[in-house]
């Protein structure tokens, strides 16, 4: 895809090395990630009037009453799904504008990615292909039923909090499999649900700030 901003300070790729250092500052040791992190032109994923933030640690607005992650929580939650064994087949809700979808695509073997609101999809979509990436399959729908035709996955991230764990998800994943989502309303817990050969483990990472899963009809 052609970048216009190539070449212009606030995109380059010392403004992105800047973002991976801030990155590695607040803890993140995952060097897969972080090399991924650093090639991915994370402006082409806002609205240009926007372009010259995109390389700051903070979510940003993408219409539609939505944002884009902030970086620091995206890196955090893709160096927890890859863990020591990465995962093969992966399901992510809430495409949104497709940077963390972009993130998952270049270190796993297939993305299937749920969004509910269609100009985000459609957008989404447009870049990633765009973009060069065959290994993400779309879907428009209400992700917290997650995909049931497509499961088991070994990993399933949601990027907007749940007001309870649906528990559609967890079922949805392989023995060993996580599942990695913010639940809560105003106070959100970042989980990971880990599938075991009895039931399931549950531990929380960190305090977060999403906007809501909103289930029920597309
Ligand atoms: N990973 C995205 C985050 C987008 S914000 C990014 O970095 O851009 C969360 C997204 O979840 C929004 O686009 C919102 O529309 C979507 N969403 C909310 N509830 C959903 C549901 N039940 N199913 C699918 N997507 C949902």
């Amino acid at each position: 895809m052609k970048n216009q901003h190539q070449g212009i300070g606030m995109t380059s790729q010392r403004t992105r090395d800047r973002l991976i250092t801030r990155l590695r500052e607040a803890g993140i040791v995952d060097e897969r990630v972080l090399e991924v992190m650093a090639s991915i032109p994370r402006h082409l994923f806002v609205d240009e009037a926007l372009a010259t933030r995109a390389y700051e640690d903070t979510a940003l607005p993408i219409g539609h009453g939505q944002t884009i992650s902030q970086p620091y929580i995206v890196a955090l939650m893709t160096s927890v799904l890859l863990g020591d064994e990465p995962p093969l087949r992966v399901l992510e809700v809430g495409t949104g504008c497709g940077y963390q979808t972009a993130v998952l695509a270049s270190l796993v073997k297939e993305v299937y990615t749920v969004e509910r609101l269609e100009p985000l999809m459609k957008g989404a979509r447009r870049r990633l292909v765009g973009m060069g990436n065959r290994n993400i399959i779309y879907r428009l729908a209400d992700g917290s039923l997650g995909w049931p035709e497509k499961a088991p996955f070994d990993a399933i991230i949601t990027t907007a909090a749940a007001p309870e764990l649906p528990l559609a998800l967890r079922e949805q994943l392989n023995v060993g499999g996580k599942l990695i989502i913010p639940v809560g309303e105003d106070t959100q817990e970042l989980r990971l649900i880990v599938r075991t050969a009895e039931g399931y483990t549950d531990e929380l990472l960190e305090l977060v700030n999403f906007v809501p899963l909103v289930s029920g009809k597309v």
